[in-house]
């Protein structure tokens, strides 16, 4: 029963909106709405899509088979009906019944937003899959890099302010370089970081504009994009390669003997093309395409001029599963964080938890008295002393740049609460931020400690090592 009436208070606002969107059908027939329309736009891209999602929650309170079966039926099916109902949209507006979709549409897509819950975070026990062979796959291919990182040359004499750090949000992928200031101006000489060759020359009116792509004797590459212009020999070839395309974008792998180039050669000058203001996006990436954080080099961090904290904004609690609470409730839990004279962050309240509960973080760094806000580089988390979580934005495996959801907070984003970083290791994340910790770590598991208050400590650190603590006071009840 208590089960029952956890589902009706999960989802209240989808019953409303079941109630809702009956109002509506009723509304659209009293107007003159066609028929036809109500029915399938109405009905398809509204009410089933929410009440999927109720219907899928029922499932999941099935014992044992519920989650598992919830999870597996959710998305592909959601995903159909709503294309469907998209489908019936275009039809029905092809046929000369545009305002009446876009009404419908309008008053669906009201419904749906009404009836937001939390989220559905079924969470499936560990799986036959022993950790270790795991995290070896993850970490193994960044254990050595063979370059000599000291040897890479700052690639514009423009300025070393970053606008943007190495691993920053981006909403498909996560920022694979450094972008770093123009003073929104073009034409600065960009350097050829280290010797070696041109391998690739691209060239596209959108993303990163006129790029080029270094190969260095130990395999390593470094990237320069939005440039206003290569250097003459290559623009040289690039035009002639249009002309014959006849096309503006271009992508040319090329071999060792087309461009050599030697560190601290001008290979182009900073521009705008691609999308973006004026400013030098640089990549360092190992022999794989692995993205590799340029700040891993000493040189290169010693040339930031920065003494401000990463500022803690808010914090965030999630439930993580369906039994966990945070004061009381199932929910994501968002505060602001406050600041005290000595700099240090708090939270105005205790946090009341139960079950097991996920942390993420809005935190932002700037160098001094620039506007530019860049993530932090790195965590550290403790409880009552012990560290929990540890995680550092070095490298990004070429092939799992899509794990963009499993460290940022997707839904947190979307409500447009910021870019909350993820103090915890779900299930599924395959980036190698974590110094080897195991799915899971992160996680506060309540059952585990002592009824009373607990300590929870979050420290932020830039890249030039100042660092700031998030004090937080968990409550764990009997
Ligand atoms: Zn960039």
């Amino acid at each position: 029963m208590n089960r029952f009436r956890r589902f009706i208070t999960n989802y209240q606002f989808s019953l409303l909106a079941w109630l809702l969107i009956a109002i509506l059908v009723i509304a659209g027939f009293h107007f003159g709405v066609d028929k036809k329309v109500i029915a399938f736009v109405v009905l398809l891209v509204g009410i089933i899509g929410q009440a999927f999602a109720a219907l899928i929650a029922w499932i999941a309170l099935i014992p044992i088979a519920g989650p598992i079966l919830a999870q597996v039926l959710s998305m592909p099916f959601v995903w159909t009906l709503n294309g469907i109902g998209y489908l019936l949209s275009i039809s029905a507006i092809k046929r000369g019944y545009s305002k009446d979709v876009i009404i419908s549409s309008t008053l669906a897509y009201l419904a749906f937003t009404l009836s937001a819950e939390p989220r559905h975070h079924l969470v499936l026990s560990g799986g036959d899959r022993t950790p270790d062979t795991r995290i070896e796959e993850i970490y193994a291919p960044f254990d050595t890099l063979r370059t000599d990182l000291e040897d890479y040359r700052w690639p514009t004499n423009a300025s070393t302010v970053i606008t943007s750090s190495f691993a920053d949000y981006r909403r498909t992928h996560f920022h694979e370089g450094i972008d770093i200031s123009t003073n929104n101006q073009r034409g600065h000489p960009v350097y050829a970081s280290r010797g070696g060759y041109v391998s690739r020359i691209h060239v596209s009116r959108r993303g990163y504009g006129k790029m080029l792509f270094l190969r260095h004797p130990d395999g390593f590459l470094t990237a320069y994009a939005h440039l206003q212009k290569f250097k003459d020999s290559i623009e040289v070839v690039v035009k002639e390669l249009q002309k014959q395309n006849k096309n503006y974008a271009l992508e040319v792998d090329l071999d060792s003997t087309a461009f050599p180039v030697d560190k601290g050669d001008v290979i182009g000058h900073s521009g705008d093309t691609g999308t973006g203001g004026a400013h030098l996006h640089f990549e360092l990436r190992d022999s794989s395409m692995n993205p590799i954080n340029p700040f891993l080099s000493r040189h290169f961090s010693s040339l930031l001029r920065d003494d401000e904290r990463p500022f803690f904004q808010r914090i965030a609690f999630t439930a993580i599963d369906r039994s966990s609470r945070i004061h009381g409730k199932w929910r994501v839990w968002v505060v602001d964080a406050r600041r005290s004279q000595t700099g240090e962050f708090f939270l105005n309240r205790r946090v009341h938890v139960k079950g097991s509960i996920g942390i993420s973080v809005r935190v932002w760094d700037r160098s001094n008295a620039l506007k530019h806000r860049t993530g932090p580089h790195r965590f550290e988390v403790f409880l009552d002393g012990a560290q929990i979580f540890t995680s550092a934005k070095k490298f990004i495996p070429a092939t799992e740049s899509r794990q963009i959801a499993t460290y940022y907070d997707r839904p947190l984003v979307k409500k447009r609460l910021g870019q909350f970083e993820k103090l915890y290791i779900e299930s599924g994340n395959r980036l190698p931020f974590y110094n080897r910790l195991p799915e899971g770590a992160g996680i506060i598991e309540t059952h585990d400690l002592q009824p009373g208050p607990h300590e929870l400590t979050i420290h932020a650190f830039d890249l030039s090592g100042n660092q700031s603590v998030l004090r937080v006071t968990l409550m764990i009840g009997k």
